[in-house]
This record gives C-alpha cells, structure tokens and sequence, in this order.
C-alpha cells in the first residue's frame, strides 16, 4: 500500500525520547499495514517492508526496480528470534557469530518455512543480520516482524547513507523516510554463508575477512569478491552477478604509488574533465577539474564512510570521467572498499605499478 505522499520523519540516533517514539510506532504500523518504509542502519539506509508478508516484499522489489532472483536481508531486533526463522541446530560458528550481533554482520543459514520464498528471492537460505542502529532495533522490535531491507537506493546505484540520498531514489515511492542522519559505516554489511564447510565470505564489510578467520578457523573467500564473473556463472550471492553501486559517469581506478596516481590524472586532466576521488594528502598535487576526497590514507573507515556520497556527487558534477585511489592494500575495511569500487567501475583498473 503506497500513501500519496512520502512522510520524511526526524529521530535522534538514540531513539530514545518520547517524540522519537511516537515517530516509530507511526513507522512501524506502516509496516504491519504493509506499506514502505525506508530506516537508518549503521551500515547504510535500507528500504524497508514486512518480510513475512508477500505482497509488501514484492513492493521491495518494484521500488528499487530489484531483479526478483535477488533476495532480501531479514532484519531482527533480538537474537531469540534467529531460531523462528532459521535452521540454527548443530550450526558450526553460529554462537561465534551471534555474540558480535547487534552488529553490521548478516548471517546466512538454512530458511525455515516461516521466511517466503518472495523473500529469499527463491532460495532455501536466508540471510539474517541484527542491526546496531538504535533507530533500526526499535522500529523492528515496534512492527513485531522480521523486516526485509536491501540498501535504499534505485538498482545498480551507489547505497545511500544520508537521507538527501534517500530521498533522491525513493522520494513519492515509499510511505515513511526516518531521517536518522549520516550513517556511521557507510557501506554494507559483511556476508558470510554457514550453509558451506567451511564457510565462505559474500560480500566484505566493517566485520573483516580477517576477523571471521580468527573467529571460525577457516574461512573461503568466494572469488566474487574480487574477481568479475564469467557470463553466466552459478555463485552463492545472486546480488553479486549484478551491477552494482555505479554512478552514471564511467569510473576508473588507480592502482600504484601516489605519486604515478597524481601524475596520471593531471595527465589526463589536459585532455578530459576529470573528477578525483583521492586521499586528503593528495589534494595540493592534483590539478584535477573536481578532488573529491575521502579522508586520510591511514584511515581506511573514513575512506568507506564516504565512499558512496561521493561516488553520487560525482553525477551532478560537469565532467566525463572519475578517477578513485584504489587503497594501498586489502586488508581490514579495505577489502570492502576494493570490492565496491571494482563494481562500480565495472572492474576498469589501470595499473600503474
Ligand atoms: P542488499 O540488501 O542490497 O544489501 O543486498 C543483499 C545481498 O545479500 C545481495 O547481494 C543478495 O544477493 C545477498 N543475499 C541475501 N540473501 C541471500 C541468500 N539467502 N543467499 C545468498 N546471498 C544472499
Ligand atoms: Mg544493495
């Protein structure tokens, strides 16, 4: 059920005052009616619907023009409720898991009959994850159902992580925006699948591949990662055979010391309207038509919180190309960053080591 019109509501990070309250229960009877409505998480904003009922999940699908074959997160506020949904019995690593949740962590396992198939995009898994956002618990815990929420943003789109983004994409096709503010993370969740032995990173994250090796032993990284997919293959994460996070202008990136970085682009900078999306150290060197940077090179989180508002700036800019810094390594939330950045360039890497 869709409203006329999109109501934009305020709440503090906490959600914690009366005010605030009131907000999320008028957010959450939204989703027990079955309408939209898009929250603040920690990672990025997400589009948010009743995961049990079929017909709000497909409305999902119809607002970010999402192929019906790639399936949603279900998002709880509490970790007893895993198991109403999920085949959790004799899971080897699930309780190494749960102990880090709430946190920007989603989980694959075995779905129980309760999760449609609308829902795990026809799949007999689902993904599961318990968000850190106070915002996100509570409206969760308000509508007392599991709720369904990809990033926020038309398909192939960079996620939006501050509510201007928001409502560029889903402005008048969504009941309710909570404006929450920026999101600390700004890129998604890490996804690990426990439905392979031993089991197998999807997607990086602020949880890095490290981290879940330390935790579960042995850990594959599916090839998707980092690597393109050959045309027509089978992977576990349907969402990574798709494009993804991509702003209009076609974007390249650099990889090799700064200096031939920074050589590079005021190259082509004689030639082409360049933007640069580069390290904070870097801007007195380039003489690039718009810098773009992303923070400081020994602060990798600054890189990604920022990583999809720029990559959207990049589209209200005048110029032909845009240029992104690849890190230096990739390790930690650097993996994360190096798996965005190679979709949204559709894998284009000019190597200048
Ligand atoms: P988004 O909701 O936009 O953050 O994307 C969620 C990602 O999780 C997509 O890449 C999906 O393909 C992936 N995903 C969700 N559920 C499953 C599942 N059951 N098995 C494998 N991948 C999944
Ligand atoms: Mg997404």
């Amino acid at each position: 059920m869709i409203l006329a019109k999109t109501e934009i509501l305020k709440v503090s990070k906490n959600a914690d005052t009366a005010e605030d309250i009131e907000k999320l229960k008028f957010a959450s009877d939204v989703i027990k009616r079955g309408g939209l409505c898009v929250f603040p998480t920690e990672t990025v904003y997400g589009l948010g619907a009743d995961s049990l009922n079929e017909k709000a999940v497909k409305s999902i699908y119809e607002a970010k023009g999402r192929p019906q074959n790639n399936p949603l997160i279900i998002h709880l506020s509490d970790k007893r409720d895993i198991e109403k949904y999920c085949e959790t019995k004799g899971v080897f690593g699930l309780d190494k898991l749960t102990d880090l949740m709430p946190a920007p962590l989603t989980v694959i396992l075995r779905a129980k009959d309760t999760v449609p198939k609308t829902t795990t995009g026809g799949l007999d898994t689902v993904a599961f994850r318990i968000p850190a956002n106070n915002i996100a618990r509570k409206l969760i815990e308000l509508s007392g159902t599991p709720i369904a929420a990809p990033s926020a943003n038309i398909s192939g789109k960079p996620s939006p992580t501050g509510v201007k983004d928001v409502i560029e994409d889903m402005d008048s096709k969504v009941d309710v925006i909570i404006d929450g503010g920026e999101c600390d993370i700004g890129i998604e969740s890490t996804i690990i699948t426990l439905c392979e032995t031993p089991p197998v990173l999807l997607r990086p994250g602020k949880v890095s591949f490290e981290k879940l090796c330390e935790l579960l032993g042995e850990v594959n990284m599916s090839h998707a990662v980092l690597d393109s997919l050959k045309p027509g293959e089978k992977i576990l994460s349907p969402g990574m055979a798709y494009k993804h996070y991509a702003p209009d202008k076609p974007v390249f990136l650099l990889k090799g010391s700064t200096e031939k970085k920074i050589n590079y682009v005021n190259e082509k900078n004689k030639t082409e309207k360049t933007a640069v999306i580069c390290y904070e150290s870097d801007r007195e060197s380039i003489n690039c038509k718009d810098t773009l940077c992303a923070g400081s090179e020994n602060d990798n989180e600054a890189y990604a919180a920022k990583l999809f508002s720029l990559l959207r700036k990049t589209d209200k800019l005048d110029v032909d190309k845009v240029y992104a810094f690849l890190p230096k390594d990739t390790h930690g939330i650097s993996l994360a960053i190096y798996n965005r950045l190679m979709r949204a360039a559709a894998f284009n890497v000019i190597n200048l080591e």
